[in-house]
């Protein structure tokens, strides 16, 4: 890292993006001791995206880094404005640039990728982004409404979310009560007929995503078996892995593809050898998923032709997320990630003054939330080299926010929304009730501020 000249001014950085990645980021700029200050920057009213919205509801240990990731709100240096959305609908993207030195893009992945396959269009048939968000209370997914009226569903892939979604249909809404998904969610839950959770997997144990952690969460539901459908290649002998962790794997799946089911009310059917080829509905509804089987064929998969179907209700594609290109930057829609070098934002190969990226707009959706750690430090380190050649910005970000008309949650703010959720977890025996309505994340949010305001209490 360079010295900081004498006299240095103070900087400014904007972080775009409330998640793990952008809040890692945040730390190590807030940590760099470089004069900075840092405005973190998220369209929705709460801190930590996929920390919130993404990790299981039940991983409630999984929750506890925001201990870490809140820690960089130190009002001296590091600003939290939510409910700021930058692009079209918003904040333009070069009005926001004119108020910061530098940016840094963490606005991840957020689109489900799509299987290809006909039938994907019915109603019942969602990615697992959408999915995942609607039972961990994501504002923009309220209304989504999952077909849970049919015994069988299905969720296609071989990775950790896929198992999430598997696991929190396979628990009890009595289980799921004790997590912090909103009440409507746990009232879907409790209504839910689904009986029979088919996890659709392409290739063969041994090639599986899944963290043995993770496996081993479904063999220990109290309420539901795991039924391994494996067209017996374990019995016969799969080929040693070389990781540690697909050993791990293929030990619990060998046992349990041996283990009879204890007639428990729920059942997780892991289907391995099998590609979902298309989904087939009655009035616009997903009713039948039909499976191609294959064959292992080295490192990949072979299709024999042979179909079988399975009945279903819902189908969850868990296969994987793109990014959404951020307009003003480049975009490889190859690899659904902004072009960039150590995190320095390329265009036709050359760096993009002042524009950064980190976590999985960076580098794909991958790794666990440590992972974003790093990435995080190694953006970072670029742009402090880069810090001094770049040009002072002279906007002042709280004029373009009233020129829009926007009203930003601060940390303080946010703290009342976050004591609102905690007060609705005591009143259910759990510790925290997500807020999901941005109306009334917003009411809760300002509350305080309501109560300060003379012409709204008159009213
Ligand atoms: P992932 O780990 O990349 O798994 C995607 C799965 O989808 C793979 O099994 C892949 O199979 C399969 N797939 C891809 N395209 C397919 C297609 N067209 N048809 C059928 N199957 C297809 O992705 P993820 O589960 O979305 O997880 C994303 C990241 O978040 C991962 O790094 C994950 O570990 C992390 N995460 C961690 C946790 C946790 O730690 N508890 C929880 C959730 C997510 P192939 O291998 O055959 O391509």
């Amino acid at each position: 890292m360079p010295s900081a000249p004498s006299a240095e001014v103070r900087r400014r950085i904007a972080v775009i993006g409330a998640g793990p990645s952008g809040l890692y980021a945040a730390a190590a700029l807030a940590d760099s001791g470089r004069p900075v200050d840092v405005d973190v920057i998220d369209r929705l009213p709460a801190p930590y995206g996929l920390v919130r919205y993404g990790v299981a509801p039940d991983h409630v240990k999984m929750k506890a880094v925001i201990r870490v990731l809140a820690k960089p709100f130190d009002p001296a240096t590091v600003r939290f404005l939510g409910n700021v959305r930058v692009g079209e609908q918003g904040v333009p993207l070069d009005e926001l640039r004119a108020c910061y030195d530098a940016v840094v893009h963490a606005t991840g992945s957020s689109v489900d990728r799509a299987l290809g396959v006909p039938g994907e269009e019915l109603t019942g048939s969602l990615g697992s982004g959408a999915f995942v968000s609607w039972y961990s209370g994501h504002p923009d997914f309220t209304e989504l409404d999952p077909p849970l009226d049919h015994p069988g569903m299905a969720v296609v892939g071989a990775g950790n979310v896929a198992l999430d979604v598997a696991r929190v249909l396979a628990k009890t809404a009595d289980e799921m009560a004790d997590t912090d998904v909103p009440g409507p969610v746990l009232d879907a839950l409790r209504g839910s007929a689904v009986r029979d959770i088919h996890v659709v997997i392409r290739r063969g144990p041994q090639h599986v995503k899944f963290t043995p952690a993770e496996l081993r969460q479904i063999g220990e539901l109290a309420n539901a078996d795991v039924v391994v459908h494996d067209d017996g290649v374990l019995a016969a002998g799969v080929p040693e892995p070389p990781e540690r962790r697909q050993k791990q794997n293929i030990a619990m799946l060998t046992e349990w593809s041996g283990r009879a089911p204890q007639d428990r009310p729920r059942c997780i059917h892991l289907h391995f050898l099998r590609t979902p080829v298309r989904l087939e509905g009655t009035d616009g509804r997903v009713s039948r998923v039909v499976l191609e089987r294959n064959v292992v064929d080295g490192e990949r998969v072979r299709g024999t032709g042979e179909e079988e179907v399975l009945d279903v209700g819902l189908v969850v594609r868990a296969i994987g997320y793109a990014a959404e290109p951020v307009p003003g930057l480049p975009f490889d829609t190859a690899t659904g990630t902004v072009p960039n070098a150590g995190g320095r934002v390329l265009r036709d190969g050359q760096p993009v003054l002042g524009a950064y990226v980190t976590g999985w707009i960076k580098r794909g959706p991958t790794g666990v939330i440590g992972t974003n750690k790093g990435d995080a430090h190694e953006t970072v380190e670029a742009l402090l080299e880069d810090l001094d050649a770049l040009p002072p910005a002279a906007g002042d970000v709280a004029d373009v926010l009233a020129r829009h008309a926007v009203e930003p949650i601060d940390w303080t703010a946010w703290l009342r929304l976050d004591a609102e959720e905690l007060r609705r977890g005591g009143l259910r025996g759990t510790d925290r009730v997500k807020v999901a309505e941005v109306a009334e994340m917003l009411a809760a949010a300002r509350a305080a501020d309501a109560e300060l305001d003379p012409a709204f209490s008159r009213g």
